[in-house]
């Protein structure tokens, strides 16, 4: 499949919140799910905060065969997910995947805190669907780890505060050049809801900015 054609199946319900349609149908960090869902095959999660990890709407997601896949302190708040650490490749629901760091290197709740230590385990993750790279960078700065990600699509945080803004998210893209740029952490009251489209302005390669659905 093409880049555009995995974006045409890719569903951003706002902030880290998307569904991409299957088979298989795979939900990542879902959050405030309004309506009906469909079942997953496979749920992919983080980290353990609250706007990331919710076990309420996992479980709106949940069917007979989902497969869920956390770190260590997300699984503790969903019991039964198969655990991953940064650095990984494991094949889950028959779909590839590889986790990356994810931390901050510039974002600090108090001096010396960050929000997203490197220690804590935190990650993102590449998913291959129909031989597509995908990469869901999950709540960073722009790290070096992120430099040597080969993707085809990027799903990169926007907001600021907590992740990178959105001048550090075009130069997070223009180091690892996908064919499509995704913004997203913003939109359910974290960032403004024009953050997608002000990356969308800085960034000089090909940005989709979804629609929250
Ligand atoms: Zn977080």
């Amino acid at each position: 499949m093409t880049p555009e054609e995995i974006v045409a199946k890719l569903h951003w319900m706002g902030h880290d919140a998307f569904r991409l349609d299957g088979p298989p149908v795979i939900y990542i960090d879902p959050w405030k799910l309004q309506g009906k869902h469909v079942p997953a095959d496979l749920v992919l999660i983080s980290h353990d905060h609250y706007d990331h990890c919710s076990p309420e709407d996992v479980r709106k997601v949940m069917g007979p065969r989902t497969i869920v896949v956390a770190t260590a302190a997300a699984e503790a708040k969903v019991p039964g997910a198969r655990i991953v650490r940064a650095g990984e490749r494991l094949t889950a629901a028959g779909v590839d995947i590889e986790t990356v760091p994810a931390y901050n290197v510039n974002k600090f709740r108090s001096p010396g805190q960050p929000f997203h230590p490197r220690e804590a385990g935190m990650v993102g993750y590449i998913v291959t669907v129909g031989g597509v790279r995908i990469y869901f960078a999950g709540d960073t700065d722009h790290i070096p780890e992120m430099d040597s990600v080969q993707c085809d699509i990027a799903l990169l945080p926007v907001s600021g505060i907590y992740v990178m803004t959105a001048e550090e998210a075009a130069q997070a893209a223009k180091a690892i050049r996908p064919a499509i740029v995704v913004p997203m952490h913003y939109g359910l009251g974290i960032g403004t809801d024009d953050d997608g489209e002000r990356f969308a302005r800085l960034y000089d390669g090909k940005v989709t900015v979804l629609k929250q659905e």
